[in-house]
């Protein structure tokens, strides 16, 4: 662990603001004890550790061209990224990955862009890992930490986002040729949004509606291959596309789905809680609240990372302010003031730094309650998960407003 905080300077060639060097020789804090209390130690260490590997990279450090690319030369340029990080960090990163004790669980997100495939290791293996039965993780957990299957996780639809009981895609069990037979009946039921659906993933966790003849028995998980693993061509039976242009996350290939009549062995059933024999019976084998985790795993991402996305910008605003001088209003003073020491702006930035910091907090705090939520799921005891969920959806609700509302008041 460094005993004081790298500075970076400017993207370009790395230098510093004269005025930014005497603030932080003024500081009264000590830098890395700050960053142990934002991130906890473990998480700065792992943090500082991939800082030290990215910037001493040529691969994988920022460049300013960045800025400039179209949306395909920046996915080409992350995709170069995950090749490189996979060809060096084969085992650590890939091969043994954990996505709980994982050594540098945050690369993806702190390389610049959004990583591509990101979803595969945060929802898609997450999911499986979760949802599937121990036969089922046995043969699928290395391919999808080789990458030889990537996999993207495909809940929402046209038509329902939120209320996920109302899914409309079904999964009809055919008991003669032993397969699921996944079909998207409605415009609505075409599955939207979810990332890395169109291009990047050769496989889809879908949500579907179970039919066993006249039976249904709710929305059920089905890992479906969508395109060849060799060449990438789309599967027979499957239609799927990019969402086109949005405001922002460009690096993120966010796709629309649809099956008609796609037929997929009836095993790939993700079968840890409910699953169902080949003559159509379906048995419960616990609780399907567990199908919702893997939501709750992404909400605490959003939780966790709403403080670091107001932290950024904040902080650009208070470099700012420290560099940008207006009017000489300082008697003696022949230079103009710099706007920091305003107290009106101070008044402004203030506040949002300080909910930055409350927000990371809580974010930790959220995580720590995770991971034993987890553990206890595993041990099918689902007691702490309304409290969890209660606090999740409130600070997802609230720390994104805080995240949009410190933006523009930092603008
Ligand atoms: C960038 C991005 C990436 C995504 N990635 C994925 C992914 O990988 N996989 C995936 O499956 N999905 C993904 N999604 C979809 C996301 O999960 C849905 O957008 C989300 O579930 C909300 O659904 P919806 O957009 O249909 O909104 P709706 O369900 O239509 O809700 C819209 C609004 O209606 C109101 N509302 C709805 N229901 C209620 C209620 N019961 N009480 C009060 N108010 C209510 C709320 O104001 C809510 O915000 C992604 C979305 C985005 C934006």
């Amino acid at each position: 662990m460094p005993k004081t905080i790298r500075v970076h300077g400017s993207i370009k060639d790395n230098r510093v603001a004269p005025e930014l060097v005497n603030e932080r020789k003024n500081k009264k804090f000590d830098e890395v004890e700050m960053c142990n209390f934002l991130n906890g130690e473990a998480e700065t260490k792992a943090r500082f550790d991939f800082y030290k590997i990215r910037d001493e990279d040529p691969v994988l450090s920022h460049s300013h061209e960045f800025y400039d690319m179209t949306v395909p030369e920046k996915q080409m340029v992350l995709w170069k990224k995950v090749h490189h990080m996979y060809k060096h960090y084969k085992d650590e990163l890939f091969l043994n990955f954990d996505p709980t004790a994982e050594p540098f669980f945050h690369w993806p997100f702190m390389i610049q862009g959004t990583l591509p495939a990101g979803m595969h290791f945060l929802m898609g293996y997450v999911a499986m890992a979760t949802l599937a039965d121990e036969e089922q993780k046995a043969y699928w957990l290395p391919k999808l930490r080789s990458w030889e299957v990537i996999v993207c996780y495909a809940q929402t639809e046209l038509g329902h986002g939120s209320n996920v009981a109302g899914l409309e895609t079904t999964a009809t069990l055919d008991e003669a040729t032993d397969e699921f037979v996944l079909h998207s009946p409605t415009i609505t039921s075409t599955k939207w949004w979810p990332g890395d659906m169109s291009r990047f993933s050769n496989y889809a966790i879908v949500y579907a509606q179970l039919c066993v003849g006249e039976n249904k028995y709710g929305v059920q998980p089905f890992l479906v291959q969508t395109r060849k693993r060799e060449t990438f061509e789309v599967m027979p039976n499957i239609e799927l596309g990019d969402m086109g242009p949005k405001f922002g996350y460009q690096s993120k290939d966010n796709g629309w789905l649809r099956f008609d009549h796609c037929r997929i062995p009836r095993k790939q059933m993700l079968s840890g809680f409910s699953k169902i024999n080949k003559d159509g019976e379906f048995e419960m084998l616990g609780d399907l609240r567990a199908l919702y985790a893997v939501m709750m795993m992404v909400r605490l991402h959003i939780v966790k990372n709403a403080g670091y996305c107001l932290a950024r910008p904040v902080l650009i605003a208070v470099r700012y302010a420290i560099v940008r001088r207006q009017f000489k209003t300082q008697v003696g003073s022949k230079t103009e003031r710099k706007i920091m020491d305003y107290q009106t702006h101070m008044y402004k930035l203030g506040p949002i730094v300080a909910r930055s910091f409350l927000m990371c907090q809580a974010g930790r705090m959220c995580s720590e309650n995770h991971a034993r939520m987890l553990k206890l799921i595993k041990e099918k005891d689902f007691s702490t998960m309304d409290m969890h969920h209660h606090f999740l959806s409130g600070y997802k609700s609230l720390f994104t407003e805080w995240a949009l509302k410190g933006i523009e008041d930092a603008r």
